[in-house]
């Protein structure tokens, strides 16, 4: 089974994405062929500045490779060096109803949110339409905001289908219920774009900074209080399990304790965490050039898989003459 994802190098990578995307990628990859790419076509939609996103892009790869993105297992590559997936980007347009693009949730949040309304905004399902029936994927594991997008692909492969016969394979799209929405500081979901992350490899004292700003109920240090609905807790229990997870919900329960506890404690559990993830970064961070020979051979192989489909659809579509 074919398994993709990609990620935008938008921005610091956030815990959302960790446990919406890149652990369960980082899991699959001993079952799988996972194939994962970094969208930096996708992320111009919200960097404008060139030295930024090229910047961006080599710190993503960092930060993957230091996540447990094995190349060895996984074809690990940056989407502009496998230019057929505008090609097909272009060919599937047409097969692009104008009416499901408007019904997008993501862009009509993003707008809503005073993001400009361009048009690689707008068409931007399409491009990930693109991204994932080039390489065959069968599943495309994502965070609850990307459902639809996943659906908008499969409604365009089958319409493509219907017309040029069984070329491209309808992908699946496969959510982890448990974590489908990490909230962000502000309690909306959080997202890069909308600057209520928290940071996987942050400094340990700017991320205790954002942690304590995450937004609260506001009840009195001797009240009990509720886990369920508590930013930080939702936040906490991604990295809890057991007896560990049990106990703070009963710290919260007892009352005694203020959020500012709470919230410390998540910074703590946090940095344990990822310490080992830090540590192989480290040592990417001081290797650029293997950084660089990773992606290079990961866009070899992903060329390589994608030029049958591509091929086959330039013969169906009378592009090749
Ligand atoms: P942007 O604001 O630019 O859209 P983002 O933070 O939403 O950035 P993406 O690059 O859009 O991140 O998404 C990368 C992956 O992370 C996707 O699979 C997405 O579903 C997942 N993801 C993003 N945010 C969250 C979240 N808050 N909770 C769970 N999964 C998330
Ligand atoms: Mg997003």
């Amino acid at each position: 089974m074919r398994v993709l994802t990609g990620i935008q190098p938008s921005g610091d990578l956030h815990i959302g994405n960790y446990f919406g995307s890149i652990k369960q990628m980082v899991e699959a990859q001993s079952q799988n062929q996972t194939f994962m790419f970094i969208a930096n076509y996708h992320a111009m939609t919200s960097v404008s500045d060139g030295s930024r996103l090229s910047e961006l892009t080599m710190q993503c790869a960092t930060d993957f490779l230091a996540l447990g993105i094995d190349p060895q297992k996984s074809v690990f590559w940056v989407q502009s060096d496998v230019k057929e997936v505008l090609e097909l980007y272009w060919t599937l347009s047409s097969f692009t109803p104008m009416g499901l693009l408007e019904r997008a949730h993501s862009y009509k949040d993003k707008t809503a949110k005073g993001i400009a309304a361009n048009h690689s905004l707008f068409s931007y399902p399409v491009l990930m339409a693109a991204d994932i029936l080039l390489f065959n994927s069968d599943v495309v594991p994502v965070g609850k905001d990307q459902i639809q997008h996943v659906e908008i692909a499969r409604d365009i492969a089958i319409k493509f289908n219907n017309q040029y016969g069984d070329i491209l394979t309808v992908p699946e799209f496969r959510v982890q219920e448990e974590v489908a929405t990490v909230p962000g500081i502000d309690g909306q979901k959080m997202s890069k774009s909308y600057k209520n992350v928290v940071n996987i490899f942050g400094e340990e004292k700017s991320q205790l900074k954002t942690i304590k700003k995450i937004v609260t109920e506001n009840v009195a240090m001797e009240e009990p209080k509720e886990y369920e609905t508590c930013n930080v807790y939702n936040m906490a229990k991604l990295f809890l399990e057991g007896e560990n997870l049990k106990a703070l919900q009963d710290r919260y329960k007892q009352g005694g304790e203020g959020h500012g506890h709470f919230k410390i404690y998540l910074a703590e559990v946090m940095w344990e965490y990822f310490k080992e993830f830090r540590e192989r970064r480290e040592y990417f961070e001081a290797h650029q050039d293997e950084v660089r020979d990773i992606l290079n051979m990961g866009a070899l192989k992903a060329k390589e898989a994608a030029l049958p489909t591509i091929e086959k659809i330039r013969s169906a579509t009378g592009i090749r003459y």
